[in-house]
């Protein structure tokens, strides 16, 4: 089957506006594996749309060839909303202006209205349990009625989604390593895979999933609210859903999309989503940590920010990160409040030296073995 190019068109928000997302599929639609990659549902990242950019012609070449066993769906952009956040010379594209909600928050949550669709059908055979959720998930996006533009959005991104045995929500961080989120269920297993091939510095799980509704979370977590609700019901984790953060913002360039893009495509050929031979797996640069072990750096007050660290350090429990200079203190070194790690780790995000800090903005995340007392209760993706 070719490549298609395909368009959603959103409703507009005032007259004279109107905005549409473009999706390609490769293979056959509703063949299996059948995975789906979207990027910059934060519109301001934009390594992962230029990992797309060099992934898509490599996925046609392999579906000119016959190569496709299983259905790829790539969005390149899904996000023309905050594309189009133009500001005073800047882009925004992280939050939704008319909501102020994140745009990586509050997607669909599917599993009370799978439950109540096919609830008392799940028994003890898994893959009938799998046709019968996609199937009921499908429906309930269906019955939907999308009152906006971002929330036509949402829905529309789940429909291509939902019923994915892989789905990759790539985004990336303001000064970072490439790291992962992904829920405990898939490891080691599939997001083991995907951790060598994609060369991640960090791998952070949700155990099993996070509570605030991001793409990814949702698309993974259906499958673990409904093994929960349905106790005797033989419910398998059918989707591998992972948030891929691509570094830092400004780290875009043809030859790490190209690289990127290799990784992605060995590994969709890894998952038998594509013919071929994957090869051996890269080594495992990190082993997957729990989100109860990420420490996350808060400034105290407010200054100018400078790090003593560089992104993917090896920290140590009590190192000075980085340091808020107060411009109005005249002590010199007197004037700079440090912010210390409190746990050994990888420091896998912080932010650009130089910014203005602000009290309560995150600093940085360390990667750490432990759990860590201060970030009990405190589970979910900060992205
Ligand atoms: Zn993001």
């Amino acid at each position: 089957m070719p490549h298609s190019k395909n368009r959603i068109t959103l409703p507009p928000m005032a007259p004279g506006n109107g905005r549409s997302i473009t999706w390609h599929r490769f293979g056959k639609a509703g063949a299996r594996p059948k995975a789906y990659l979207q990027a910059a549902i934060h519109a301001n990242e934009l390594p992962g749309v230029m990992a797309l950019h060099h992934l898509m012609p490599m996925l046609a070449d392999a579906d000119r060839r016959g190569r496709v066993r299983g259905e790829i769906v790539v969005v390149p952009a899904v996000n023309p909303i905050g594309l189009a956040q133009l500001a005073g010379n800047n882009h925004l594209g992280r939050y939704d202006f008319l909501g102020r909600e994140n745009f990586n928050r509050n997607w669909p949550e599917l599993s009370g209205a799978v439950a109540g669709l096919v609830g008392p059908r799940l028994g003890r055979d898994a893959a009938q349990n799998v046709a019968w959720i996609r199937s009921a998930a499908r429906t309930a996006l269906a019955a939907m009625r999308p009152a906006n533009e971002l929330q036509a959005l949402r829905v529309a991104a789940m429909k291509l989604s939902v019923d994915a045995d892989i789905v990759l929500d790539l985004h990336c961080d303001l000064e970072a390593v490439l790291h992962l989120f992904i829920s405990r269920s898939d490891w080691p297993g599939a997001a083991q895979a995907l951790a060598a091939d994609l060369g991640a510095a960090a791998t952070l799980y949700n155990d099993p999933f996070p509570e605030s509704l991001t793409f990814s979370g949702v698309n993974g977590a259906l499958w673990a609210r409904l093994a929960r609700r349905f106790p005797a019901a033989r419910i398998p984790q059918a989707c591998l859903s992972a948030t891929v953060e691509y570094r830092s913002q400004h780290e875009v360039s043809h030859a790490l999309g190209h690289a990127d893009a290799r990784n992605l495509y060995r590994f969709l050929v890894r998952r038998g989503v594509i013919a071929g031979r994957a090869g051996a797996l890269p080594r495992l640069k990190a082993q997957a940590t729990p989100m109860g072990a990420m420490d996350v750096g808060y400034a105290p007050r407010t200054g100018m920010l400078v790090y003593h660290l560089p992104k993917g350090a090896r920290v140590r429990k009590g190192m000075p990160v980085c340091e808020i200079v107060d411009p109005a203190d005249a002590r010199g070194p007197k004037a700079r409040t440090q912010v210390v790690a409190r746990t050994d780790g990888i420091l896998f995000s912080r932010k650009p030296d130089g910014r203005l800090a602000w009290p309560g903005a995150v600093l940085f995340r360390i990667a750490g073995a432990r759990l860590l007392a201060h970030r009990k209760g405190m589970s979910g993706l900060d992205d």
